[in-house]
């Protein structure tokens, strides 16, 4: 699993920018976990372009976000593009790069960047797969 965490350094912690108009995409294995705690697909999941999953956002923010207590509700168990957010793959420049978007990408060194960037390439890999094969969860 990745080492990063929502709120990787606290600078957001009142913003959660990352669980507002979220636009992630799930993997079927995603899914599945998030449905074994009781969740349904349809509450959770929006179908978008390409065929491809994304979270629900529910009053501008993700479906799993507690806006009382600042908190995602499935933290454990949150989908893998969540874990390693800030780190997203540049499918253009073929690399792992920072969302500028993220206060906290500052705060991610190259190393880490480096450590996890396989992974973040081969989520990407398999949501296109899924998509491309009319495998997506939703
Ligand atoms: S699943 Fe959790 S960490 Fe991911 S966007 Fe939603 S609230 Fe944020």
């Amino acid at each position: 699993m990745s080492p990063f965490v929502c709120n990787h350094d606290g600078s957001c912690e009142e913003i959660r920018l990352c669980c507002t108009e979220t636009e992630m995409t799930l993997s079927r294995e995603d899914a599945q976990r998030i449905e074994s705690l009781g969740y349904k697909k349809e509450d959770f999941l929006v179908r978008v372009m390409a065929g491809f999953c994304e979270l629900k956002n529910v009053d501008g923010h993700c479906y799993f976000y507690d806006p009382e207590s600042k908190v995602c509700r499935i933290y454990e168990n949150r989908p893998e593009g969540c874990r390693y957010y800030p780190i997203i793959y540049d499918a253009r420049k073929r690399k792992c790069i920072l969302d500028k978007d993220c206060p906290s990408a500052v705060t991610v060194s190259r190393e880490e960047i480096r450590k996890v960037c396989h992974r973040v390439r081969k989520l990407v890999e398999t949501l296109r797969e899924e998509a491309a094969h009319g495998e997506s969860p939703c």
